[in-house]
């Protein structure tokens, strides 16, 4: 059977993109299906999409050969978490584990935009915009993928990476268990007095964590979670109103806010796919889950699907067969799950009962004093496996 594609790709997203690139640079063919158009680049004032990339994801990403815009990315060296009465603090430096940051917070649009660029120099890589999939069936050798424009395609491996809502996992019958948090994020993007560049922090109250991720220049993303009905209340205040709301709210390290450039709000849940592969079809990133982000770890365990499938396709000789998926699914599947039951914890631990509240101040504690835990709680940050030896 001949086909068209080695491995199509389903979503162009970060985690597609990614992927695409790095098998492109490879020499492998593939074919990458996107609902949207192209990604432009970013401009002007900082969307509110904004990721953290750690040093594995960043490591995967600069491999792949696309180059991230400088300008816009801003490298952090702290992470400090604290609760609001100050009975848990404890602050992560990079210079601790060796390094000379954590990581970069980039904006979605402007880490994607330069995946694409990176796609158009990979002559094995075909881009089809502006539709999805209708159907698709496994045969022995290859997967075929009908699209809504008329064309129908095939691979030896077709991956979803089409977002939490993914249409292939749909079409291949894959189910998924999920929680609704009942709590909403909301983002706001502002530029302040002070310069806020070098520590990202997060501070725990009981209706949730407020954090501050830091931007270039005088900016910063603003992370308020609270519940539907609060999140909803407080996006009808003026920019004054909110200015005032932050500050009386955020603690006072925040300083001054000159500006509110945009907010918006989304809804957290967690999200697990029953399997992660089916026949010659494999899942990554948010179609294969969703994490609560008070960790920004979401994009990070989807890169490292990402990573982890690449390896596995430009070592193996068919990219679809059975063991390399198993293989595939064990690594993907138990890191995934410590990473959703560390993110579920942080979130009982802090906005629970007084009791519960109580085991995470002293687990901030603990971090704080002790050094092996603060460690292994760094490289696990940092997408390394803290229990590898060697
Ligand atoms: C408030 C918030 C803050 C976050 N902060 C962080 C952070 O700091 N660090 C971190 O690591 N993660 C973070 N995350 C998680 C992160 O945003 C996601 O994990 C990440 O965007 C997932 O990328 P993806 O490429 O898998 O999916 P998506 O970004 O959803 O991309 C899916 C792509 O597939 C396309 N698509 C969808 N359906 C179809 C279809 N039927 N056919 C063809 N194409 C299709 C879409 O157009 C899109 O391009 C955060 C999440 C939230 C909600």
């Amino acid at each position: 059977m001949q086909w068209d594609h080695e491995i199509i790709i389903v979503g162009g997203g970060m985690v597609g993109a990614a992927l695409a690139a790095r098998l492109g640079q490879a020499g492998i063919s593939v074919g990458l299906v996107e609902r949207g158009s192209a990604p432009k680049p970013a401009s002007g004032d900082y969307d509110l999409r904004i990721s953290s990339l750690n040093a594995r994801s960043l490591a995967f990403v600069k491999a792949s050969g696309a180059i991230l815009p400088g300008e816009r990315c801003c490298p952090f060296r702290h992470i400090d978490v604290a609760n609001q009465d100050g009975t848990g603090h404890s602050v992560f430096s990079a210079e601790e584990s060796g390094m000379n940051d954590f990581g970069i917070f980039i904006e979605n649009r402007a880490l994607q935009y330069a995946l694409w660029q990176r796609l158009e120099a990979l002559p094995s890589v075909t881009w089809y915009t502006q539709c999805a999939p209708l159907s698709t069936m496994a045969a022995t050798t290859a997967r075929m993928l009908e699209l809504d424009n008329g064309k129908t395609l095939s691979a030896r491996l077709i991956v979803g990476a089409d977002g939490a809502r993914s249409t292939l996992r749909e079409l291949a019958g894959i189910g998924v268990t999920s929680y609704d948090y009942h709590q909403r994020a909301m983002i706001i993007n502002v530029e302040t007095e002070l310069p806020q560049q070098d520590v990202s922090w997060q501070c725990f109250t009981p209706k949730g964590p407020i954090a501050m991720l830091p931007l270039p220049g005088q900016r910063a993303s603003l992370v308020w979670y609270d519940s539907d009905e609060a999140t909803k209340a407080r996006e009808q205040l003026s920019d004054n109103a909110l200015q005032h709301a932050i500050e009386t709210t955020f603690p006072k390290r925040l300083g001054k806010l000159t500006r509110i450039v945009a907010r918006a709000s989304f809804p957290i849940k967690r999200q697990h796919a029953k399997r992660y592969i089916g026949k010659r079809l494999a899942l990554i990133g948010d179609a294969a889950h969703v994490v609560h982000p008070l960790a920004g770890q979401g994009l990070n365990i989807g890169l490292h699907d990402a990573d982890t499938l690449a390896e596995l396709i430009v070592k193996g000789r068919d990219p679809g067969d059975h063991i390399s998926l198993h293989r595939f699914e064990c690594q993907r599947r138990l890191a995934n799950q410590a990473m959703i039951a560390a993110t579920d914890s942080f979130h009982h631990l802090f906005t629970g009962a007084k009791p519960l509240r109580q085991l995470g101040d002293l687990s901030l504690h603990l971090a704080e004093r002790v050094p092996f835990a603060k460690r292994m709680m760094m490289q696990q940050a940092n997408g390394l496996n803290p229990f590898k030896i060697g």
